[in-house]
């Protein structure tokens, strides 16, 4: 039987804010993912449905293998429009903060949002929630944002007005999450989740489709490139990493979302438990970091100790000022600085095999 983490309780004064309040702006973080934009969309057609005036701003523009999505042309881009995103976050009633923890995942809606008097609420699934919301419903144990829309839903007393879209969003966002159900998915909760979610009509094999294989040929060859020229193995700190620069993905015309789940494939390999991939990012001008691990290896305590960054347990992110020689010199140091930890989850990587 489905166990919803939520009560009536817990979702009373969302389901009061939807009897006066009209505008409600629904924000995501920065680099949006399928969780991001899954349950964003998923929460938005919910809210439209119910005759609300109801929008999703994306801080950069979302990746092409999520634009089947039902909604996703009617998402506005912070970087692309930001008066006219500006103005529907002053104008707002409510302020959704899906898939992320802290504002400064908004990038430039940020400063639009702490100045904003709209009620706030944030419904996330990242460790440590920060301030800056009236309500913060936030779950770490659930796989995704999507499954937290989900149980919102329900707590609300609208699991029937959950559409096919919808159900089709919130599917994206958990699959995505999971990485095709192969991780942070072993809850048999989820998948009574999946289960009505696929009774409401979602066509799975089509979502994964879309997302999986959905591939251009120059990005299949970035992969063979940077699995062959670009992967460095540090066999004796089980940790691999790989860089890129803007003149590489340029050389493969690498587009937004085509470095995605690089990071992962290092994992593949036995006795890797953690793997971290910095690229140059020239729209920002800075490196970005994502790095993922297995186990207990807390590579979100990489990324905050390092790069200034946070997230999952096992997949998480950061930034860097700076080159991308410097970023591999920060890696360097970080990765020295933990060979002398007493810490056991960290201590794993430096245990001989
Ligand atoms: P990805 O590597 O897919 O970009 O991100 C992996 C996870 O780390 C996601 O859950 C994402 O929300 C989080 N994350 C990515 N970049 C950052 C960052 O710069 N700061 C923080 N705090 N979290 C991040
Ligand atoms: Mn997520």
């Amino acid at each position: 039987m489905f166990k919803n983490v939520l009560t009536a309780a817990d979702v009373h004064e969302f389901k009061n804010w939807m009897t006066w309040a009209d505008r409600f702006v629904i924000l995501t973080h920065t680099g949006p993912d399928g969780d991001a934009v899954g349950s964003s969309l998923a929460l938005c057609s919910f809210l439209r449905d119910k005759g609300k005036d109801a929008v999703v701003i994306v801080p950069d523009q979302a990746p092409d293998f999520l634009s089947w999505l039902p909604g996703f042309k009617d998402i506005h881009v912070y970087a692309a429009d930001s008066g006219v995103c500006d103005e529907l976050i002053s104008k707002a009633d409510v302020l959704c903060g899906l898939d992320f923890n802290t504002v400064s995942r908004i990038a430039g809606a940020s400063a639009g949002f702490v100045s904003s008097k709209a009620k706030k609420i944030m419904i996330d699934h990242h460790p440590y929630p920060g301030p800056d919301f009236d309500l913060t419903v936030s779950h770490p144990e659930l796989s995704s944002a999507s499954e937290l829309v989900y149980h919102f839903l329900c707590a609300m007393g609208q699991y029937k007005s959950i559409t096919e879209d919808i159900a089709t969003c919130m599917y994206t966002g958990i699959m995505t999450d999971t990485g095709g159900f192969s991780y942070s998915s072993s809850d048999p909760n989820l998948f009574i989740v999946v289960s009505s979610l696929l009774d409401a009509g979602v066509d799975k094999d089509a979502a994964y489709a879309h997302v999986f294989h959905s591939w251009s040929e120059s990005r299949l060859r970035l992969q063979g490139f940077v699995l062959h020229e670009k992967m460095k193995i540090f066999k004796d700190c089980s940790t691999a990493l790989i860089t890129l620069s803007s003149g590489e993905m340029e050389k493969f015309d690498c587009r937004k979302g085509d470095t995605e789940g690089l990071v992962n494939m290092p994992l593949q390999i036995l006795g890797i438990k953690m793997s971290v991939f910095l690229r140059e990012d020239s729209e920002r001008n800075q490196i970005k970091l994502s790095a993922r691990s297995t186990g207990s290896v807390p590579c979100n305590r990489f990324a905050s100790d390092f790069f200034g960054g946070g997230g999952h347990l096992n997949a998480a992110g950061g930034e860097f000022n700076g080159t991308l020689e410097q970023a591999v010199e920060r890696f360097m140091t970080g990765l020295k600085s933990w060979k002398k930890s007493t810490d056991d989850s960290i201590r794993q990587l430096f245990k001989q095999q």
